[in-house]
């Protein structure tokens, strides 16, 4: 398939999990991952309307970011994989949301460099809902007293949470664990631990995002399903 097709098939399904919902398509931002793909697919994927991009390493994205951010100033860049503290000095300022704030020791690192550049960072807190071992992200009951930590470092400006399922050969499977992000982005408004909402879900990938719109996702993180897979 290339790239049109594989867009057109995206936004067709993307807009039948929006109706089944009863929610806007406009209500479903989609991320374009390509860190398994060139610049100059990632360039065709921008050219194609979808200007959120979604990279995890800042090794492998940076030939990208150099480039594509040169050649114009409407990408808007997602940090989406897991950050190590020392690589903090090298996203910040690059990216417009850090995806995968889940420990404390990231968010004073994140906070002091923010704020010695004059700037806020936003973040998603990253959860780990089914506990699987080789997920990163902090524990559903842990994450008041995050959050409620997370306000010494008011250079952190919260997003939203962001969450992995786990594979599943039955997309279904995954219900639970975006209802879980959702109910726990509520619950945190509720009690109102910040003085303002929080709003963003980044959930579903390619083999579950329907599942994820369905359960309030407001960002799918989509790569080999829209931008292919080469590298
Ligand atoms: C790679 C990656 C994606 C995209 O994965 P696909 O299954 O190819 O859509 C989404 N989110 C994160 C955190 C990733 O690392």
């Amino acid at each position: 398939m290339n790239l049109q097709d594989r867009i057109t098939e995206v936004e067709e399904r993307l807009s039948q999990a929006c109706r089944r919902s009863g929610r806007n398509r406009d209500d479903v931002k989609v991320i374009a991952v390509t860190k398994y793909v060139s610049l100059q697919t990632a360039r065709s994927v921008v050219e194609a309307g979808y200007n959120r991009i979604g990279e995890n390493r800042w090794q492998d994205v940076r030939p990208k970011w150099e480039v594509l951010n040169e050649e114009r100033d409407d990408i808007e860049w997602h940090f989406i994989g897991h950050l190590q503290t020392n690589k903090v000095k090298d996203v910040l300022g690059k990216f417009s949301y850090i995806h995968s704030l889940d420990r404390l020791s990231l968010a004073k690192e994140l906070h002091k460099r923010a704020e010695r550049m004059e700037q806020k960072v936003n973040c998603l807190v990253q959860l780990n809902i089914s506990g699987e071992d080789s997920k990163y992200g902090i524990e559903p009951e842990e994450l008041f007293s995050f959050v409620e930590q997370i306000r010494n470092y008011p250079a952190i400006q919260l997003s939203g949470l962001m969450t992995m399922a786990p594979y599943e050969s039955e997309p279904e499977q995954t219900r639970p664990v975006f209802r879980r992000l959702r109910e726990l982005r509520d619950e945190l408004n509720e009690r109102a631990l910040l003085d303002y909402p929080i709003t963003e879900l980044s959930m579903g990938m390619s083999g579950d995002f329907e599942v994820a719109v369905e359960e309030g996702a407001t960002w799918v993180r989509l790569g080999s399903l829209l931008v292919g897979k080469e590298l």
